[in-house]
């Protein structure tokens, strides 16, 4: 198989030219070369979290890496935490806020569906006690291809007035991000998601309220210290020995996000996603997200009763270098997932769903040739299916 392409919502299929700039010499990561390309990341990076005011940190971990920076900086026995869980990811969160002593709270919401604002809207009305001191947001949950809709969850955070850390590390950069806007105190994101780098980088961007928190809080913390990372940053360098190649591959990412501009990609992977979504449909896969949830980044669609999701995936991984996801832990085998993220043009979205079609028929699913790519097609042919 000589072309390999990743469907799945992380790592993606990242563009020749970013594989490229990994193969650049290194550079002294206390020298003014690297200096010029943190500066040059970061100036480029605050607008796709949406803020002027926030520092943007670079730090050498994976999104779980950031996450666990931005939740062990922010939190602690003292703090009790609201929790908002869409899916595996939203649980990961917070054992990590078990892990630094936080007294969790969670506001349960069934998967396949967003956070009810209604719902949290009157978990914090109930507090009035102010006992709430943070508030944990997924705006992305790549395990049931659910996207949050942040603007009315931050309308409802911000009348309460507890910390807000949101784990956007499927979510950044592939729709618009407010950060500054919705009141946001901590926003995480990751290299290898809808940035299009390889793993590797985890971007953590932090407001001006969040750091009275962050200097006020005494838990334990030493390679993800969030004050160490903003001083060295100041500098133009990171604590510690950055993954130097990567951060070669994100200034390259970042040119192509430029060049392409943010309306655009935000509406590619809106496009991608409603093709997608459109094709399972028509071929008779459920979706799991519900209608208004749905994400832009990754499709999460059920697999019907008496067929043999990971066995499809099996055949086209090997058979036609095709790699879309499976379910994760209660979804194993229950759904599949198929990322937009990533190098991907229209045309492999076409294929790929072609390859499914085949391997739906020879599953034993009644498919009649043709349907899915169809509806994907008609989706690509409306420039108005997906607003700008
Ligand atoms: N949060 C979300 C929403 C994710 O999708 C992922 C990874 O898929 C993570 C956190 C964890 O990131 P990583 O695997 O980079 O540690």
């Amino acid at each position: 198989m000589s072309k390999n392409l990743l469907f799945i919502p992380g790592p993606v299929t990242v563009a020749p030219a970013v594989l490229a700039a990994t193969a650049q010499q290194m550079v002294d990561h206390r020298g003014p070369r690297f200096k010029e390309l943190l500066d040059g990341l970061v100036a480029r990076l605050k607008p796709i979290f949406g803020t002027t005011i926030a520092d943007v940190l670079i730090l050498g971990a994976s999104g779980t890496g950031g996450l666990e920076a931005a939740v062990g900086n922010m939190f602690g026995p003292g703090d009790t935490i609201l929790a908002c869980p869409v899916g595996v990811f939203g649980q990961r969160i917070i054992g990590i806020a078990q892990a630094f002593g936080c007294s969790v709270e969670v506001l349960a919401t069934p998967w396949g569906s967003g956070v009810d604002p209604e719902a949290l809207r009157a978990r914090l009305a109930a507090d009035t006690a102010k006992k709430i001191t943070g508030v944990l947001l997924t705006h992305n949950e790549t395990s049931t291809g659910v996207q949050n809709d942040m603007a009315p969850l931050a309308e409802i955070t911000r009348a309460h007035g507890a910390y807000v850390v949101v784990d956007s590390v499927s979510g950044l950069a592939a729709s618009e991000f407010r950060m500054d806007e919705w009141g946001f105190d901590v926003v995480v994101t990751a290299s290898q998601k809808a940035l299009a780098v390889p793993p590797g980088l985890a971007m953590v961007a932090v407001a001006p309220r969040a750091w009275k928190k962050i200097e006020a809080n005494a838990s334990p913390r030493f390679y993800f210290d969030l004050v160490k990372a903003r001083e060295f940053a100041t500098l133009g360098q990171t604590p510690w020995t950055p993954p130097v190649s990567i951060v070669y591959a994100l200034d390259a990412a970042l040119d192509l996000f430029t060049d392409e501009g943010p309306a655009n990609v935000w509406r590619r992977h809106a496009r991608y996603a409603q093709a997608i979504r459109a094709a399972c449909t028509a071929l008779g896969l459920e979706l799991f997200s519900q209608e208004g949830s749905h994400s832009v980044t990754v499709v999460a669609a059920k697999v019907p009763a008496g067929v043999d999701g990971d066995a499809i995936r099996k055949t086209l991984r090997e058979e036609r270098g095709l790699t879309l996801g499976g379910g994760q832990k209660e979804l194993k085998g229950k759904i599949i997932r198929i990322g937009t993220m990533g190098d991907l043009s229209q045309t492999d979205i076409l294929g790929m769903l072609g390859a499914l079609e085949l391997g739906l028929l020879d599953a034993g699913h009644p498919v009649q040739i043709g349907t899915g790519a169809k509806a994907a097609l008609e989706v690509f042919l409306k420039e108005s299916a997906v607003p700008a």
